[in-house]
């Protein structure tokens, strides 16, 4: 079932780049699997995959031992990050997309280089993570002075609706705030909405039921 519901995904993410005119190499797949087991990120793995990520601190420490041998593997902390766990984050993760502020940031950076990306909050339907779109100068200035971290650009989650149509103005200004600041990533589509991240330019796709079915209940 992941083998045809990856097949389907891909179909996708062709389909929208090419409609777009972008190349299908522009943009990663990164496959969401929070709340599955260590087992489904391997069978995954198998079939290709090589781009994870995961919400949960505590819920991946817990599985990342079991996938030591997946060396091509990179894991990409996607949900809200407490400071209290940032050391824990940077030893964890490859890549952690949703850095919101100039402490989080400090924390992050000494415990080996890191690629990072900021998480924008576009409006007060939102979660409350995520920095303002005001304060990303001053936090790009911050980041830039720790020398392991990678600014690499910008992640967003609109507010949920089934409508993809509605997230796309989200999607078209975190794209305009990523040029205004000249940043190259955008981490931005899910199951319901790729392609339209796509159409507005993500470089970075996050998908998790649409590859694994329903998230098991906790
Ligand atoms: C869970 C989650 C996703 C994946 O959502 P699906 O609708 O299952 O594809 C993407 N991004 C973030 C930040 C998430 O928490």
């Amino acid at each position: 079932m992941l083998k045809e519901n990856l097949h389907r995904v891909e179909e996708r993410i062709e389909r929208a780049a090419a409609h777009s005119g972008r190349r299908r190499d522009e943009i990663r797949l990164l496959a969401v699997t929070k709340k599955f087991p260590a087992a489904v990120i391997r069978e995954a793995y198998q079939l290709g995959l090589r781009e994870f990520a995961e919400n949960y601190v505590q819920e991946f420490e817990g599985k990342h031992t079991e996938l030591l041998d997946l060396a091509e593997a990179r894991f990409h902390l996607i949900g809200h990050l407490q400071s209290n766990k940032a050391r824990k984050a940077a030893e964890l993760f490859d890549v952690v997309q949703t850095i919101d502020t100039a402490k989080l940031a400090e924390r992050l950076s000494v415990v080996k280089p890191l690629d990072v990306l900021l998480e924008v909050r576009l409006s007060p339907e939102q979660t409350k993570e995520g920095a303002a779109p005001e304060s990303l100068a001053g936090l790009i200035e911050a980041i830039e002075t720790f020398s392991s971290l990678r600014l690499c650009g910008l992640m967003t989650m609109p507010p949920w609706s089934s409508n993809p149509e509605e997230s796309r103005p989200y999607f078209a200004r975190l794209r305009r705030l990523a040029e205004e600041h000249r940043l190259k990533d955008l981490s931005m589509g899910m199951s319901h909405d790729l392609e339209a991240a796509i159409e507005e330019g993500a470089t970075m796709v996050r998908i998790g039921t649409a590859l694994f079915g329903p998230r098991p209940k906790a």
